[in-house]
């Protein structure tokens, strides 16, 4: 009998498969099958599982890398006990990611330092672990995106490419007003998703304030009416819980907000 080394085929395959995980564990899952007494199968199935799921995580990690999250933020270090009135089963139900397979929004409104933010990444994070592309970034920064595609003259190609990605999260909508042809690239991207794919907003601004962000009452509105039809609105209240050991109460924006609402 000539020298033959299945695992040097194995090794050969994988290598060919780009499996590089099969050839690492094929060798010691060999050993434990033969001590266990596994069956053909389960071998089989050990080893391929080994493969698979690397490649999940590591797609995972790609997909959280590329979303832009400023900071890495998870649902489980949200403390509900400091916002009372949020629903934990809803963002728990959030977090399944089904509402991405629907095309459903997400809007977070709430004063400054509420976890809106923390919220937004933490489902971001969420999608992406269950198999969705996420892009996150701030209105403004979306604005500059799509106002640099238009005068590319290539806004149309810009929201279809947007389209491919499952959740786009657009942080701090009304920080700062929009000049007019902002409001109308922003509408379009909000347009172009509408009942195609999701969207996450967050806002220190209840909705009846984003015309002035716009700058255009009309605009707003039919922007606002397209993101809600099919969305969950989470309010979030209280001090900012950046403050929280500080002894101060309140910011100053935060009482004119809370006024308005
Ligand atoms: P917002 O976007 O509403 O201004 P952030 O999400 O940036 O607020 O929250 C401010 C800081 O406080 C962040 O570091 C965030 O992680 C933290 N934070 C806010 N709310 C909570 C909470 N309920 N539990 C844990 N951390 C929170
Ligand atoms: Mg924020």
């Amino acid at each position: 009998m000539g020298a033959v080394d299945p695992l040097k085929d194995i090794e050969h395959y994988a290598q060919v498969m780009k499996a590089p995980r099969i050839r690492e564990s094929a060798a010691r899952l060999a050993e434990q099958a033969r001590s266990d007494g596994w069956s053909h199968e389960d071998y089989l199935a050990a080893v391929l599982s080994r493969e698979v799921t690397a490649r999940e995580s590591s797609g995972t990690q790609n997909r959280i890398r590329l979303a832009g999250f400023p900071t890495r933020k998870s649902l489980e270090e949200f403390n509900f006990d400091y916002q009372p009135s949020l629903s934990r089963e809803m963002v728990a139900y959030l977090g399944t990611g089904v509402f991405l397979t629907q095309a459903r929004n997400v809007v977070l409104l709430g004063p400054p330092g509420t976890g809106k933010t923390h919220l937004a990444i933490g489902l971001g994070i969420k999608a992406a672990q269950s198999g969705h592309r996420v892009a996150f970034a701030t209105a403004v920064d979306w604005v500059a995106r799509l106002k640099a595609a238009h005068a590319g003259g290539k806004l149309p190609a810009e929201l279809a490419r947007l389209r491919q990605i499952g959740l786009i999260i657009v942080d701090e909508v009304g920080y700062i007003p929009f000049e007019q042809d902002a409001a109308n690239l922003f509408f379009q991207l909000v347009s172009s998703r509408y009942e195609h794919a999701s969207l996450i907003l967050t806002s220190n601004l209840p909705f009846v304030r984003w015309g002035d962000v716009f700058g255009d009452q009309a605009v707003a509105a039919a922007m606002i009416d397209r993101i809600v039809h099919h969305a969950e609105v989470l309010t979030l209240k209280g001090a900012s819980y950046r403050l929280r050991n500080t002894g101060i109460d309140t910011l100053p924006s935060v009482r004119a907000d809370n006024a308005a609402q």
